[in-house]
């Protein structure tokens, strides 16, 4: 079987894995790179799949992070629909699905999530999509017709953002969750009490507090059986129920893992010639505690910084990643612990429309949530670095 080496192996050729090829070609131009994804497409953005394909705001086209000549031009060995099948950090090797042998001085996994699967009878039936991936989004939306009837599964980012979606192109859409509300873990209750009827008046049928027991099909659709009793028939079915990070690699050389791949502040995995980033990496973070991220904004800015300090840099990681969604038209950024459970003070201007909603914990700001309020996540941002007490009073009207 051919063996080959590089100067860099990234697995994974999602936000983070690209992004990493930058910071490495901001510090070596010369070191040879092999990027190494088990998706067939050219490393794409993932967050316009369930909003802007379906608005009309962004075409396929346009969610391409690089076109081929940017991976030629930096001299990377782009090989797609390949999978690392073993990794061996006393040989510094990689396995892959071709057979080849694939040696490295630095290595990096980012190796991202795959979606959560239900657990019920039927839930692996044929049709149901696990959306994730390019590839689900072309086969959703060639079944995606207007008329149709789509159930979705969970009430969270995903399924919250694709029942919109699928709601804009005229399906009829019904919503099971096990939550009284959409996004009842980030969003303060009144605030996701707001979206939730909003989602209704829009024609979303909203079954909260439930969850499907069963899916069997139905001529070319589908029904699905909750456990209060209705029985759902829909002619497509989208499930958005979380993620699990893919840490098998890691986990089979030996790696520490735990909720992910654990790494310490420059990103170095226990074996410090393996580097992780974006969804699978847990990562000490000062302020906020050692967490592992799932948005956008970390797989990008830890990609980078990880392809960095494996050409060199040797920074610590200190930045707070923020993220971004749009349901209708609630858009937000957020910035920092974004989670119903610390205690939230509402900054309104408009209320549950336009505003700052601040995450608060021993009177320190935690998180903060700019809804229709754009371009002021860095001062955001400085407000939880600084972590000091601060009232209701100095927040009100601070960023707007
Ligand atoms: C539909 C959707 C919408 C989103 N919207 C938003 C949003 O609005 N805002 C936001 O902040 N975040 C959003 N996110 C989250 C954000 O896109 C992710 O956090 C980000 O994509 C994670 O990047 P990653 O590179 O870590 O992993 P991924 O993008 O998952 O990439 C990992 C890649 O590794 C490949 N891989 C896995 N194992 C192997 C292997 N053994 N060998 C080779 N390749 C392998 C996978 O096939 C995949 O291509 C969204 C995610 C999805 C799915």
């Amino acid at each position: 079987m051919p063996e080959l080496s590089f100067t860099y192996i990234i697995i994974g050729t999602g936000l983070a894995g690209a992004s990493a090829v930058e910071g490495i070609r901001e510090l070596d131009q010369k070191g040879s790179i092999l990027l190494l994804g088990a998706e067939k497409d050219l490393p794409y953005d993932r967050p316009p799949l369930s909003k802007q394909l379906w608005t009309g705001a962004k075409a396929v086209e346009e969610i391409f992070l690089h076109d081929e000549e940017f991976y030629r031009k930096n001299a990377v060995d782009l090989r797609l629909g390949v999978e690392a099948t073993r990794i061996d950090p006393a040989e510094r090797t990689v396995h892959d699905s071709q057979g080849n042998t694939l040696h490295y001085q630095r290595l990096l996994l980012a190796t991202g999530g795959t979606p959560r699967r239900l657990d019920i009878p039927g839930g692996d039936l044929e049709g149901i999509s696990y959306f994730r991936s390019l590839h689900d989004y072309r086969q959703l939306r060639r079944s995606a017709t207007a008329g149709k009837s789509a159930l979705v599964i969970g009430g969270g980012f995903i399924g919250s953002e694709l029942a919109a979606s699928l709601c804009i192109n005229k399906l009829n859409v019904t919503m099971v969750f096990p939550a009284p509300w959409l996004l009842e873990r980030a969003f303060p209750e009144s605030l996701a009490r707001y979206l939730t009827e909003d989602y209704r008046k829009r024609g979303v049928t909203i079954i909260s507090r439930d969850v499907p027991r069963s899916i069997e099909r139905d001529g070319v659709g589908f029904v699905a059986r909750v456990h209060g009793g209705r029985e759902i028939h829909a002619d497509l079915i989208v499930a958005g129920i979380g993620i699990t990070p893919n840490i098998q690699l890691a986990q089979a050389a030996g790696l520490t893992t735990g909720n992910g791949v654990v790494v310490n502040e420059f990103l170095q995995t226990s074996h410090p010639d393996i580097y992780a980033a974006g969804d699978i990496a847990f990562t000490p973070q000062k302020i906020l505690g050692a967490r592992r991220v799932e948005h956008w904004d970390n797989a990008v800015s830890q990609g980078k910084h990880a392809g960095r300090n494996m050409a060199g840099a040797n920074q610590a990681f200190r930045y707070i990643p923020f993220f971004f969604s749009d349901l209708f038209e609630f858009g937000y950024e957020a910035v920092g612990q974004i989670d119903s459970n610390l205690s939230t003070f509402a900054d309104w201007q408009e209320e549950n429309k336009t505003g700052v909603i601040y995450y608060l914990d021993s009177q320190r700001v935690r998180g903060a949530m700019m809804c229709n309020v754009w371009g002021k996540v860095d001062e955001a941002r400085a407000l939880i670095e600084k972590a000091q007490e601060v009232s209701v009073e100095q927040l009100r009207g601070l960023i707007h």
